[in-house]
């Protein structure tokens, strides 16, 4: 927080301003009007502009500074995450506020005679107001030269508000198009979640795909919007919130959407978002960062896919969305949905100590659920990297008009170049990575720091020409599929092929349209996407992450394979999933065989507590990094040593190198605290970075991430 002299005008709390900062200028946002400054007055400097904005709202304000306490992160780095890059720029000057004014209650109880006869242009605007509720500038031109003027004076007697841009009318009288019959488990979650429409209720909707929870959501938000309220809706990813657009207004097609995510052009997230804080808009479809939209009506918040990593920053402000909307529901007093087929393991344990509401969604009502099968691979021929019995499989998909997915974890094997005669494998020169083989452009590239360097004809170290390939890319299978099926028409979805802006789009396109037989995929698949004619879905090589040094790998790969199994089958086509692995007896597979989440998620809920793991202990992660590694370990090791006192309910460990322990010529490292009390740990890590902030360690970027997901 900065110190600043107001001129003439002075802003109010909320209201963003042009300060002079160093020797730049930059937008501010008011937090605080004091009479003293405990700064010289000589060094005071002053406010130079207000931005034509309207203030935000308190609520958004302390949900900014809860995020600022609660993530150690300086409160301007918050600001800055909550408002569009449109609303941060010196320059702005804002859409001309279309002013509109309406009578508030005080105004109603106005009448005629409190004015002298004589005040011709009172009694005119008075009788205008009550011919209509809204007046806008035109309304008031109408009635004479001087009723803006006038209008504003009764503005600052509280009898009249203006809002820019259209005025807050609670619409009741959209329209619904036709709606499904409701199972007997979704009319209970909807009664249940809507009989607390008004008050903080937090609610775990768990459901499998293809169980309706999309549905549930349709008719609480209905119920919601009804009333005048305004709905927040969380997707995890981009690319989906078009498709629930698109739903969404076939459903309300009079309802005002608007979707707020990094994606959108600056000019129209600022135009949404502004929209969404003049109360014009009844819902908001967004990815994280929509949380941080000021919603004056708010009535009600879904979070769908909690459990997805995405809701969860990893620069800068370190916030989940997920638990910020719990924060947010209870601070507004509305319901929050936390809707998952796969809930985190923390959702679901605050839902099994009743915590969270729980409501299931079991039945799959439109279709049956795809059968999950393991393939053991122990079975196939040396260098086979798909059996036969996926690729007989694929090949009667094939025969029939349907298609296949094969389904690469992004946690697997990356393509590596390697020397078999003297164990030389290429590595990144500025990373501690291995660098990936890329096929088509044969080149080697770092996925960390995005070096890239042609293959090698030979081994560098010992001069073998017969260097090999280990492990697969999706490059990899989409030229082995192609060789296997010529006459199939299979395509590529990963990052490299998604690069092009709307690539995306026209190839969901083309899968729609059956212009695709085989897919081959990364993760961007497993979310979310309706392929009708897509009946099997094939997953390689899911197994490394049974080994992980993460405790969250084997949650997080049950979840995904979860996830892409829903992409398989439709309501009239029966779909099959079909899973390669070394350890078909592992317990996570065996549950999955099953679909039973619930066991498996009880099963790592006791290995945790034994453990002492989240969500039974709370975490925090010092990371930092350095180009010198000894001031990285000095910083580390003199940060794990100098506590405070009173800390006792904390446990710190020892400094270890990160995961890649080296990024770009950057040594990475982290230390981690932990403490089965949050405000014990809240407590510490508030005094600890005082004093780390303190130290100003030379060389070392470091920073605090609360409740890290990964490690
Ligand atoms: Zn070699
Ligand atoms: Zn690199």
């Amino acid at each position: 927080m900065f110190d600043y002299r107001t001129r003439g005008q002075i802003p109010q709390i909320g209201q963003l301003v042009v300060v002079p900062f160093g020797k730049r200028r930059q937008v501010g946002l008011v937090l605080d009007i004091a009479e003293y400054s405990q700064l010289a007055d000589a060094r005071l400097r002053d406010i130079e502009s207000i931005l034509p904005v309207e203030p935000l709202p308190d609520h958004t304000l302390a949900l900014i500074r809860f995020s600022s306490d609660y993530y150690q992160c300086p409160i301007g780095q918050a600001a800055f995450v909550a408002l569009p890059a449109a609303l941060r720029r010196v320059r702005y000057v804002g859409p001309k506020p279309q002013w509109q004014y309406v009578l508030t209650d005080a105004g109603r109880e106005l009448r005629p005679d409190q004015f002298p006869a004589r005040a011709t242009i009172k009694h005119k605007l008075l009788e205008a107001l009550r011919a209509k509720p809204v007046l806008r500038r035109a309304d008031l031109l109408a009635v004479s030269a001087r009723a803006a003027e006038l209008a504003e004076s009764w503005v600052r007697e509280g009898w009249l508000e203006k809002y820019a841009g259209t005025v807050p009318s609670p619409r009741s009288d959209f329209r619904t198009t036709a709606q499904h019959e409701l199972t007997e488990e979704q009319r209970n979650a909807v009664d249940a979640i809507s009989a607390e429409l008004g008050s903080y209720s937090p609610w775990l909707l768990e459901g499998i795909t293809g169980s309706g929870k999309t549905e549930v959501y349709f008719r609480l938000i209905e119920r919601a919007a009804t009333r005048g309220l305004q709905i927040l809706l969380m997707v995890p990813e981009i690319n989906l919130t078009p498709q629930l657009e698109e739903r969404f207004r076939e459903r309300f097609p009079d309802l005002r959407l608007v979707s707020l995510h990094s994606n959108l052009a600056e000019g129209e997230r600022c135009a949404n978002w502004l929209a969404a804080r003049a109360g014009e808009v009844q819902v908001v479809i967004g990815t994280r960062l929509s949380i941080f939209t000021p919603l004056p009506q708010l009535g009600l918040i879904i979070v769908d896919e909690e459990q997805d990593g995405s809701f969860k920053q990893q620069e800068g402000l370190r916030y989940s969305a997920r638990d910020l909307a719990i924060y947010y529901a209870r601070q507004r007093r509305v319901p929050v949905i936390l809707g998952s087929a796969t809930p985190s393991l923390e959702t679901y344990h605050n839902a099994r100590s009743n915590r969270f509401g729980h409501l299931h969604l079991s039945r799959r009502p439109a279709a049956t659920r795809a059968p999950i099968k393991l393939v053991d691979v122990r079975e196939m021929a040396k260098g086979q990297s798909i059996s036969d019995q996926v690729l007989q499989g694929i090949g009667a998909r094939h025969e029939r008009g349907e298609q296949s997915l094969v389904f690469l974890n992004r946690r697997g094997f990356a393509p590596a170049l390697v020397c078999n005669a003297c164990g030389w494998n290429a590595g990144c020169s500025r990373c501690s990575a291995r660098l990936v083989w890329h096929l088509r452009d044969a080149v080697l590239r770092c996925h960390y720091c995005g070096h890239q360097e042609r293959l090698p004809r030979a081994c560098p170290s010992c001069g073998n020409q017969d260097l090999k390939g280990l492990g697969q890319g999706t490059q990899h299978l989409e030229q082995l599929l192609c060789e296997r099926f010529p006459d199939a028409r299979v395509l590529r979805i990963d990052r490299d092929s998604t690069r092009r802006k709307h690539a995306w789009h026209t190839m969901q396109d083309d899968i729609r349209r059956q212009r695709v037989d085989i897919l081959v995929g990364t993760q961007m698949l497993a979310k979310g996407h309706d392929f009708p004619k897509l009946t099997l879905v094939v997953v390689v090589n899911p197994d490394s992450a049974l080994f992980s040094t993460d405790f969250r790998a084997g949650e997080r790969l049950f979840q995904q394979l979860m996830q892409v199994s829903g992409r398989a089958g439709r309501a009239d086509l029966a779909g099959e999933v079909l899973i390669q692995t070394q350890f078909p007896e592992h317990p996570l597979y065996q549950a999955l065989v099953r679909q039973d989440y619930r066991s498996f998620a009880e099963e790592l809920l006791d290995e945790r507590r034994l453990a002492g793991f989240p969500p039974f202990v709370y975490q925090a992660l010092l990371r930092a990094d350095s180009q010198s590694e000894s001031a990285l370990m000095e910083f580390l090791d003199y940060a794990a040593g100098n506590l405070g006192t009173g800390h006792e309910a904390v446990t710190v460990y020892d400094p270890v190198p990160a995961t890649v322990s080296k990024i770009a010529g950057h040594h990475r490292g982290h230390l981690l605290v932990q403490s089965a009390s949050r405000t014990e740990l809240q407590r510490f890590l508030s005094e600890w970075r005082l004093f780390l902030t303190r130290r100003k360690p030379s060389r070392v970027r470091w920073s605090l991430d609360v409740d890290p997901i990964e490690l």
